[in-house]
């Protein structure tokens, strides 16, 4: 792993130093992936992290926090003494929960240290760091490490890179945060731990809250090679440029041990669904998956794709090695797509790959876009 750079490893703590707790906290996304992996992090480094999984996506008018589960929240974060807090905010439709989370929490804890984090801190984090004291700007797991060893040392951490720091009426703004380049370096989320919760309703479950879910999601690679102009990523692969590659991809064999590992604690595990952008690979890579993977998982999987980057050989030997579920963009006509989304995928090769799926036999999900100007 990474984190345990020159820097990282000059500041870490040893046995007689004070290592503050962690909590991240994911908002309306139970499936949060960001938030298990950073956890995984944070624990690897021997801090103690409490995974907070608050109120589940129904819709997208998000069902406001009751009084009674910011109550819960507050609760959680007085019974683990958590010195920090990591509040996961995907996309500006959460940034109002979590104003009201960061305002709630800091009436009951004045000293709480609030780190806002998630694509949403990244793209906007002059308006985040405006409510947050810190705010995660890049892929967060080096920067996270980094910073719980120079809060646990008491070292002053606003020249941390990647981060914003708000101390006083002063905010540092520090440039964007490293990206993690070896993915297989990555410790494979945890499920087994104690310190995790959701928090819904009246209620507070102890325990992951996927881990009943008979579909096991995991995500291959990072980044994507499009940049459709809807889509972050095409803003985050012109703010990691010079970091190395956007697009970056696990092992075959990473993937399939953690999926193993995942099934001794998944009960109900039934299918997989690769939650990649795309499900892109090298050759090499797919000869070696569509060699093991029937034999060493075998469970049915679902993958997202882009219509580009589907062929017939290709996709009749993922059928034939499990693939039964297909997640494809379509987003508008070739006139529309093509003008306003630089996304270049013409109506003939869509309708392909339709026939193509419906001769497969394979359960196709198509997704469009129609609430922009252009197609209402
Ligand atoms: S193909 Fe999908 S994930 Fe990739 S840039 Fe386009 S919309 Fe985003």
């Amino acid at each position: 792993m990474r984190h345990a750079g020159p820097e990282a490893r000059a500041l870490c703590p040893g046995p007689g130093d004070e290592r503050i707790n962690l909590g991240l906290i994911s908002l309306y996304d139970v499936e949060n992936n960001a938030v298990r992996v950073l956890a995984a992090c944070a624990r690897a480094a021997g801090y103690r992290t409490v995974e907070i999984y608050f109120k589940d996506w129904v819709n997208n008018s998000l069902d406001w926090p009751r009084p009674q589960e910011l109550a819960n929240l507050v609760r959680l974060v007085r019974k683990h003494d958590l010195g920090l807090v990591g509040i996961s905010v995907r996309a500006s439709a959460y940034h109002k929960v979590a104003v009201e989370i960061t305002r709630a929490l800091r009436l009951h804890f004045p000293e709480l240290k609030i780190m806002w984090g998630g694509t949403h801190a990244i793209l906007d984090p002059e308006r985040c760091i405006r409510e947050a004291d810190l705010v995660c700007r890049g892929e967060g797991e080096i920067t996270l490490v980094r910073l719980l060893d120079r809060i646990s040392l008491g070292v002053d951490c606003s020249d941390l890179l990647g981060l914003y720091v708000r101390q006083g009426q002063e905010i540092y703004r520090n440039p964007v945060g490293p990206t993690v380049q070896a993915l297989d370096e990555l410790p494979f989320r945890d499920y087994t731990s104690p310190d995790k919760y959701f928090v819904m309703g009246r209620s507070v479950r102890q325990g992951d809250p996927m881990v009943s879910d008979p579909c096991f999601q995991m995500m291959n690679s990072r980044g994507c090679v499009f940049k459709c102009a809807y889509c972050y990523n095409s803003e985050l692969s012109e703010l990691y440029k010079g970091q190395g590659r956007y697009y970056r991809t696990r092992s075959v064999d990473s993937v399939l041990q953690e999926i193993k590992q995942a099934r001794r604690v998944f009960p109900r595990m039934k299918r997989i669904r690769f939650d990649d952008e795309v499900f892109l690979y090298s050759k090499a890579w797919y000869e070696e998956f569509i060699r093991r993977y029937p034999e060493e998982v075998g469970l049915p999987f679902e993958v997202f794709i882009e219509p580009r980057l589907v062929g017939e050989e290709l996709f009749t030997r993922l059928r034939d090695c499990g693939l039964d579920v297909v997640y494809m963009g379509i987003q508008n006509t070739y006139r529309v797509t093509h003008e306003l989304y630089d996304r270049h995928v013409t109506d003939q090769k869509v309708l392909e790959c339709v026939q193509l799926f419906h001769r497969l036999g394979l359960d196709a999900r198509y997704q469009v876009i129609l609430d922009d100007v252009e197609s209402t």
